[in-house]
């Protein structure tokens, strides 16, 4: 079974996979992380964020990998553990500039479909184009959202025990460039497929929102 997970930065989609991958015994696969990786090797290589020529050849050569240590989920970009490297803003905003290249989607749709029909049982996918461009046959999609102003929220409070410094204000401006950059690229822009259910969980806990999403696989007898 694929479940896809769409929606804007913020929404939660992280930990509601997490949760809900655990929930299923599925695995798990970011694919934010993917974009996130590349806008970092490009950022270490010295590559434009914008250099086509110069990130077609950056990508294969590119080692991604997904683990878990100690209950946390891992990324490791050539065998580095990069999990924290990748979060930091500017490399959000890499993410998002290197993922309106067609050359990069191009280059990591194939590795998106492997990962999640290598998995045993099936995956929780989460991203931007799941349910419209890398799985739009998945089982299951979601697009999960909430207000600007709370998943704003909810980012900052999650840098600031980070401690990345920085203030609402600013994670509400990197917000809304990335999510106006994320729905209006030409390619693959972030939207919800026809077929997802929306979950609005603005005012909405994530154990809430998981529950609604199992109770929806119920209903759909896809889940028992
Ligand atoms: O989900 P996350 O915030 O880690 O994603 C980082 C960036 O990667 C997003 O802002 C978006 O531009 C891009 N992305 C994408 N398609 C996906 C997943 C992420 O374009 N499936």
């Amino acid at each position: 079974m694929i479940v896809a997970i769409d929606g804007p930065a913020g929404a939660g989609k992280s930990t509601v996979s997490r949760r809900l991958a655990a929930r299923l015994g599925l695995a798990l696969v970011d694919t934010g992380a993917l974009y996130r990786c590349v806008a970092l090797a490009a950022l270490e290589s010295g590559v434009g964020w914008d250099d086509d020529a110069a990130l077609a050849e950056l990508l294969p050569r590119l080692a991604i990998g997904f683990g878990w240590e100690g209950g946390e989920p891992k990324v490791y970009l050539d065998g580095r553990d990069v999990s924290a490297a990748i979060r930091s803003p500017q490399i959000s905003q890499g993410a998002s500039a290197v993922s309106a290249r067609p050359v990069v989607r191009d280059g990591l749709l194939g590795l998106q479909r492997r990962l999640g029909r290598a998995a045993v049982g099936g995956a929780v996918l989460e991203g931007r184009d799941i349910g419209t461009v890398v799985f739009p046959d998945a089982e299951a999609k979601f697009f999960l959202t909430a207000e600007p102003r709370v998943r704003a929220e909810r980012r900052f409070l999650e840098l600031s025990a980070k401690g990345v410094p920085t203030s609402l204000a600013q994670v509400l401006e990197d917000q809304e460039r990335r999510d106006r950059d994320d729905s209006s690229r030409a390619v693959a822009p972030l939207a919800q497929a026809p077929d997802a259910e929306l979950v609005e969980s603005t005012h909405l806990g994530l154990d809430e929102v998981v529950e609604q999403m199992v109770q929806s696989l119920r209903r759909r007898g896809l889940w028992a």
